[in-house]
């Protein structure tokens, strides 16, 4: 069975990622779009809202991946699973944890396929670095997520917003491969949140697991990008996860990775879910950085334009 899929939100990951990855995988077609700024001129239906969508097309999509900012994902998706589509989610699933929960409960009732695609646990090293750190006991957990905010998110403004989650939409990625390596739970014990005066959401932000565990996000970094996981093992093992989880070392020497990429390897676990009526949704990532908010100190910064 192809899987007509739409596209709700066509911003920067949809057209990089999504619709290469929908193009490339032949379970799929793309059906249609829905997005607030026009017609995208992709090759297929556009609407302007998700409501028009669901209206104009009865019977003519069985799934939807929705793009958009956090803020909208839960009543978006709450309609989509109304209206009896299969939902694919892009990260983080949903601005509180209250709404994804909801979104879990709906997706049950109607028996449709919920998926929380989490694009970095498919990078290509996080398995094999899973598989390394299985069984071992955690000395140490080094995570440094710095990027330039101006180069990944021109323009954005609602990163910026209440529910835009600032330096944590990058940092969630970092959270999201360190829950699905490491062989135990994280619990934030403090954490800084720098923000800029006259913004809502963090610039940079430290994390404290206690235990010599420990994160640092900061969107100020102007030189390259720096997305790193240094983990010690209680036996002096170091397993080491770089550019954003594409490759990994044991003790600095470099293992061999699966090449596949990472939205075409979200697209065939949606596929899988979908044919199984499904659904998986991993909330860890989302309540670290929600324990980040309740726990953090808050520092102000000078303004961001
Ligand atoms: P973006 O470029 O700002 O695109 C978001 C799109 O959603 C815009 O086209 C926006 O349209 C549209 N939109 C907003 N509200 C909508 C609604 N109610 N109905 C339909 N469309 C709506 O943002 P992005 O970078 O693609 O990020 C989107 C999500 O992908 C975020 O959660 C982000 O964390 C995730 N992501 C991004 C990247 C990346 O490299 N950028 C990588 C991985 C994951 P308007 O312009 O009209 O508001």
């Amino acid at each position: 069975m192809t899987i007509r899929i739409a596209i709700i939100g066509y911003g920067k990951i949809a057209a990089d990622q999504h619709v290469p990855a929908i193009h490339g995988d032949p379970r799929y077609e793309l059906a249609a779009v829905a997005t607030r700024q026009g017609d995208p001129a992709i090759g297929v239906p556009w609407f302007a809202t998700p409501d028009e969508m669901f209206a104009a097309m009865p019977g003519g999509l069985d799934a939807v991946a929705i793009c958009t900012p956090p803020s909208v994902r839960h009543s978006i998706g709450a309609d989509a699973l109304k209206a009896g589509l299969h939902v694919l989610l892009e990260k983080p699933p949903a601005s509180t944890l209250g709404e994804m929960d909801d979104l879990g409960r709906l997706a049950a009732r109607a028996g449709r396929a919920l998926y929380a695609g989490w694009h970095s646990q498919h990078a290509a090293g996080v398995a094999g670095a899973k598989a390394a750190l299985a069984g071992e006991r955690i000395a140490a957990l080094d995570i440094r997520w710095f990027e330039d905010v101006r180069k990944w998110h021109p323009g954005q403004q609602w990163i910026w917003e209440p529910g835009g989650f600032g330096v944590f939409d990058p940092g969630i990625n970092a959270l999201s491969i360190a829950t699905r390596i490491l062989p135990m739970p994280l619990f934030v014990r403090s954490a800084r949140l720098v923000v800029p005066s006259g913004r809502q959401a963090p610039i940079a932000a430290d994390l404290d697991f206690g235990d010599r565990l420990a994160a640092r996000f900061d969107w100020r970094h102007r030189d390259g990008e720096q997305w790193t996981i240094s983990v010690m093992t209680e036996m002096g093992k170091k397993v080491e996860l770089r550019s954003g989880g594409a490759h990994f070392t044991i003790d600095g020497a470099e293992q061999a990775v699966e090449p596949r990429g990472e939205y075409p390897s979200i697209y065939d676990r949606f596929a899988d879910l979908v044919a199984n009526g499904a659904s998986e949704v991993d909330g860890e990532p989302l309540r670290i950085v929600a324990d980040a908010f309740l726990v953090g100190r808050r520092e102000t910064t000078e303004p961001f334009e």
